[in-house]
């Protein structure tokens, strides 16, 4: 196969050829800033309230709860740290996440500690889950906010957060959800879930890079992060990138428009890997619950071997997939979000995850099975770290049967 097979969706996706065409149009015809009172500043403008109606329709809210950023990690950024900055004017100062959160809220979270608010990690479950029961008992009279992520980057598995935020709810606490791997893969529903905050990111549904959103709900104000000019209501400043704003709008219909039949699509082709890995490669293991998990997720473990070895490999072989989260891709340390379920040190190095999208397909799908069936007992055979890595995965899941 000469092809590149792309099976790191989560890590970012193709942009959708329509919304490169909408794109396209918006920069090279609306030459305007979507602020000027002249026609062209008009145009421009009419491409922003188009997306803002898009996404807004997307998700259930209106089109005055949207509010574009910079990516999602700035829309995260914006909810924590704005959140905390508000409700620090009342005195309260305490905060609560989960640890396996992505990094836009870990270390939002760190920098809020240097400067004296206190936050509670919520250890998730060894299947990937916040249990509600366990954010209900960290709530504390001085809690400013709960920001749970709505599915996991690294392993899929999709939390609870209506639950969490009916418990926010009756405490009168701010709820978050970070739904940057949701949004566009499952149904997202604001008014359903019930959040007063709600982060999303262009690139993660077909479309534009650089480019996200926060959803408010009103009367709910994070303090900004970016002041300046009257731009997105007056609470993120910045002259607007019309033409990133008109892809992410365009995107997220598309996607809404067929979340059924694409997430059918992959949940075939992300069954049909885990079956026949578990069944082919001895000693390999699902990381994350096989229920509620994102139709297109895959994270495996493959004892005795370096995830980056086994990502070199399949590089060889034109195949894209990722040792974790994308943004952790430097790093050789083990994921914090596997050591978090209780992942062993030594087996969470040798882990990767496969996501798929609307454009792979079930050759795809086999040829990655293939390459992995001939590419992991290779590398084992050369590996002393094999023997080892058998012991530690049998002690493993004679551990998770008692
Ligand atoms: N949150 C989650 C769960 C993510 O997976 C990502 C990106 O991978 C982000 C936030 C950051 O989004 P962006 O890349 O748009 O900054």
């Amino acid at each position: 196969m000469e092809k590149i097979v792309y099976v790191d969706n989560a890590a970012t996706t193709p942009c959708d050829p329509r919304v490169v065409e909408v794109m396209t149009r918006a920069l090279s015809g609306a030459c305007g800033n979507p602020s000027s009172h002249y026609s062209v500043g008009y145009e421009a403008k009419e491409f922003v309230d188009t997306a803002r109606a898009q996404v807004a329709k997307a998700l259930n809210a209106s089109p005055d709860e949207i509010y574009f950023t910079g990516c999602g990690s700035e829309a995260d950024n914006w909810a924590v740290k704005g959140a905390a900055l508000t409700k620090a004017r009342q005195g309260k100062k305490h905060l609560i996440t989960s640890a396996f959160e992505h990094h836009a809220i870990l270390h939002s979270m760190r920098s809020l500690e240097r400067i004296g608010f206190e936050v509670t990690y919520i250890k998730p479950t060894p299947e990937g889950f916040i249990r509600p029961e366990d954010v209900e008992a960290a709530l504390r009279d001085d809690t400013a906010l709960v920001t749970i992520m709505m599915a996991n980057n690294e392993i899929g598995t999709i939390q609870p957060i209506k639950e969490i935020a009916a418990i926010c709810k009756k405490h009168g606490v701010w709820c978050h959800t970070d739904a940057v791997q949701a949004v566009g893969a499952i149904p997202v529903d604001v008014k359903e879930l019930g959040v007063d905050m709600l982060s999303l990111s262009g690139h993660k549904f077909n479309g534009p890079k650089g480019v996200g959103a926060l959803y408010c709900r009103k009367g709910v104000w994070p303090q900004n992060l970016i002041d300046g000019g009257s731009q997105e209501a007056r609470h993120r400043a910045g002259t607007e990138n019309v033409a990133g704003i008109a892809g992410i709008g365009l995107a997220l219909e598309l996607a809404t428009a067929t979340l059924d039949e694409k997430m059918a699509h992959e949940r075939t082709l992300r069954d049909y890997v885990i079956d026949r890995v578990l069944n082919n490669i001895p000693e390999a293991r699902l990381n994350g619950s096989r229920e509620n998990r994102l139709p297109g997720n895959v994270n495996l473990s493959f004892p005795g071997l370096e995830g980056e070895t086994i990502l070199l490999d399949l590089d060889m072989h034109g195949i894209c997939a990722s040792t974790g989260s994308a943004c952790n891709s430097d790093s050789l340390d083990p994921s914090h979000v596997l050591l978090s379920i209780g992942v062993p040190e030594e087996i969470g190095h040798g882990s990767m995850r496969f996501t798929f999208g609307p454009q792979n397909t079930m050759e795809e799908a086999e040829y990655l099975c293939e390459t992995l069936e001939q590419v992991i007992p290779r590398r084992r055979a050369m590996s002393c770290m094999w023997l080892e890595g058998q012991n530690t995965a049998r002690d493993f899941s004679l551990k998770g049967e008692h």
